[in-house]
């Protein structure tokens, strides 16, 4: 299996409840590691630009006005098949379907505040990566 890389947001939600040591250290204990993190305070240009794919979604409005709500944490997980390891920690999209011991379904709330962001697919991966982070800020090892 291919070693990948994907970006992860710690949305603010789970932020302001101060749980970020405890979704990181299940990314470690997956065997994901974390090669680049920053904490940001999203714009609305920002967070609008991040999320385009979903413009003309009934939600988009909504879901910008929430991440810019607060603080996020934004990292890039490398590991071997990274990117689905990092979707079946998360849960599904909808907490209330999420399975237990996922992140959505531990700490997550509702449909909009739902903990996490992670990507789905290794183009949108490279995408949301470069989004985020030039690759001198990208500590792969
Ligand atoms: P994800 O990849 O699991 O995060 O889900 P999507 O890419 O489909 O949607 C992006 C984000 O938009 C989700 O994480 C939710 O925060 C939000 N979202 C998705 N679907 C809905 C919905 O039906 N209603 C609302 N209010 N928000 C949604
Ligand atoms: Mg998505």
């Amino acid at each position: 299996m291919a070693v990948e890389r994907t970006l992860s947001i710690i949305k603010p939600d789970a932020v302001a409840k101060n749980v970020i040591g405890e979704i990181y250290s299940r990314f470690e204990s997956s065997g994901l590691k974390i090669i680049a993190a920053r904490m940001m305070h999203l714009s609305q240009a920002e967070a609008e630009g991040f999320y385009a794919v979903h413009r003309s979604r009934p939600f988009f409005n909504d879901l910008v006005k929430f991440m810019i709500s607060g603080p996020v944490m934004v990292q890039v997980l490398e590991g071997e098949d990274a990117i689905r390891k990092n979707r079946d920690l998360m849960g599904a999209t909808d907490p209330k379907k999420a399975e237990k011991g996922t992140i959505r379904a531990d700490f997550a709330d509702s449909i909009d505040a739902n903990a996490v962001h992670g990507s789905d697919a290794p183009e949108t991966a490279a995408v949301e990566i470069a989004y985020y982070f030039p690759a001198l800020n990208i500590y792969s090892r």
